[in-house]
């Protein structure tokens, strides 16, 4: 089957594999991975590898800290701002759809927190060009989501935010292509779109902000701390981060990210060239924005959109319907989605149209 699910995604068949064949007896170690210390040599290497293998897909210099941490990216919206924003005591948000606004109402609660710019009034089928948007020099940061899984709208420009770091949730593009990690301050991502399993989150953060949590945060939240104990304050997600390791090495076989960016742009292409040359299909979104990992599109008769989705089902593709708050349908294009998944959904969505078009 083709799942096309915004998440937990898709994992690559290989890791799938490996994992299995490893799963009762790890390297001659007697044990599951899921068993061993996580203090214990056997995962300690494990540990490494995977951040080693991860700084050098996404090139992260030496001054940034990678931390292995729990809670989600919903986690991440309160323990951004209560490691960071003590620094100043204010925040510059901007707001390009619902996981930007969920991630700007949580930071409420810990400062001074400002709309630096937002999308509501084209109803977030648009980033807000630079230009508009009124950035406090006093801020501690400045946040955005670089992908929004649900509208289906991506950063493609990194913005400039001056001396201000930039921190930027990269749940839903992570690993899709490649950034230059210097230009932000910190990056988070819940690992379940492009990384590996639900369970784990990924926190790349430059050194320098590290030092300014609110004394309210958790300990186990404190990056200060998990990256003086390398992310083993607590006990890590180590299943998790072992799933992750394997992905990792498997991104690297494809060619690194400039070739898994290449493989993703072809395969949105195709569901892009489709909807703009259809009037049974409507996409919404402006064009320079449109996200390669969550193409959301709208049939012009929304009383076919049950019989859509069952034709899908029936030929394997699942998991289309779009996110409750928006309707219609969605396709996540993940990096473990084959074009052939994609190609196989623009040929079922053309055979669908002449049927009832
Ligand atoms: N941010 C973005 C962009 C997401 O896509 C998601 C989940 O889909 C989240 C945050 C929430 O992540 P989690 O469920 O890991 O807390």
């Amino acid at each position: 089957v083709f799942n096309f699910s915004a998440g937990p995604a898709v994992l690559p068949e290989p890791v799938l594999r490996q994992a299995a064949d490893e799963m009762l007896d790890w390297h001659g170690s007697g044990m599951s991975v899921m068993e061993m210390s996580h203090r214990g040599k056997e995962f300690i290497s494990i540990h490494a590898q995977t951040e080693a293998t991860l700084r050098e897909l996404m090139d992260i210099p030496a001054d940034y800290k990678v931390l292995f941490m729990q809670g989600g990216a919903i986690g991440e919206n309160a323990i951004v701002p209560m490691n960071l924003i003590g620094r100043t005591g204010r925040a510059d948000y901007v707001l390009t759809g619902d996981w930007s606004k969920k991630s700007h109402k949580e930071a409420k609660t810990y400062g001074q927190v400002q709309v630096a710019a937002t999308a509501e009034s084209s109803k977030f089928t648009a980033i807000p060009k630079q230009a508009e948007w009124k950035l406090d020099p006093g801020a501690a940061y400045v946040h955005i989501c670089s992908n929004e899984t649900i509208g289906g709208v991506q950063f493609h420009w990194t913005p400039d935010t001056g001396s201000v770091p930039l921190v930027a949730d990269m749940s839903s593009d992570i690993l899709s292509r490649a950034i230059d990690v210097r230009k932000y301050g910190l990056i988070y991502a819940g690992a379940q779109k492009n990384m590996g399993p639900s369970g784990l989150t990924v926190v790349i953060v430059r050194q320098d902000l590290l030092g300014h949590a609110l004394p309210i945060t958790p300990t186990a939240f404190n990056y200060k701390l998990q990256a003086e104990a390398d992310s083993m304050y607590n006990t890590p997600p180590t299943y998790a981060i072992y799933i992750a390791g394997l992905v990792f090495q498997h991104v690297k076989k494809m060619g690194g990210l400039k070739a898994v960016e290449e493989h993703n742009r072809a395969k949105a292409k195709l569901l892009y060239d489709l909807l703009d040359a259809s009037s049974f299909y409507r996409n919404g979104i402006a064009r320079e924005d449109r996200s390669l990992m969550n193409v959301p599109f709208w049939l012009k008769d929304e009383t076919k959109n049950e019989a859509f989705l069952k034709g899908a089902e029936a030929r394997g593709m699942l998991q289309l319907k779009g996110h409750r708050s928006v309707g219609g349908m969605r396709a996540s294009i993940y990096n473990a989605m084959p074009i052939e998944g994609v190609q196989a959904l623009v040929q079922y969505m053309k055979e669908f149209e002449s049927q009832h078009g």
